[in-house]
């Protein structure tokens, strides 16, 4: 299959949970490069209109594997965010450590209003090497709010503090 969503650039396998959850697995004993997008029906990106998406990268193997879910995949976003960031990427740490600048900022608030407001929405963190990412080199944190456009911040390193932060209110922890 191909994504349809990026202009057909590049070719995707389809695994069930078991075969892609094991994948990443691997590549992450093989000390790999790889990462995933967990892609909302409604996506930019999704290839699939009725389901969520789970976009498997494994960079390094150059294969985009791809497994369809009726609902929200939390359990092994949990699982393979724990593997790919560390077992407490999600943990209560003080955010005190580096400061969030104006752009961060304003991004977290944006967020923080289209939750309050019910509205429906999700990010997508690309790597550089993220094939999603058209930001030449850089980090793109890519945000979708119901109803609006997409938001783009990009970076010339990780912006691990933002990230964090949308990641918690993305799985209600804060
Ligand atoms: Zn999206
Ligand atoms: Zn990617």
């Amino acid at each position: 299959m191909m994504c349809n969503s990026c202009n057909g650039k590049f070719a995707f396998e389809m695994a069930d949970k078991d075969a892609m959850a094991a994948a990443a697995k691997s590549a992450h004993e093989k000390r790999e490069a790889w990462h995933f997008h967990v892609l909302a029906p409604n996506c930019a990106f999704s290839p699939n209109p009725k389901a969520y998406t789970f976009l498997l990268e494994l960079t390094d193997q150059d294969r985009m594997v791809c497994c369809f879910f009726d609902e929200r995949p939390v359990a092994v976003n949990k699982e393979l965010l724990a593997l790919l960031h560390g077992t407490d990427a999600l943990s209560d740490k003080k955010a005190a450590e580096g400061s969030i600048d104006a752009a961060g900022s304003e991004l977290l608030d944006m967020i923080g209003a289209a939750a309050t407001a019910g509205k429906s929405w999700h990010h997508h963190m690309m790597f550089p090497a993220c094939k999603l990412n058209g930001a030449d080199g850089k980090w793109r944190l890519f945000v979708e709010v119901e109803g609006q456009q997409p938001t783009l911040l990009d970076h010339d390193s990780e912006p691990s503090l933002v990230l964090n932060r949308i990641e918690r209110l993305y799985f209600g922890l804060s």
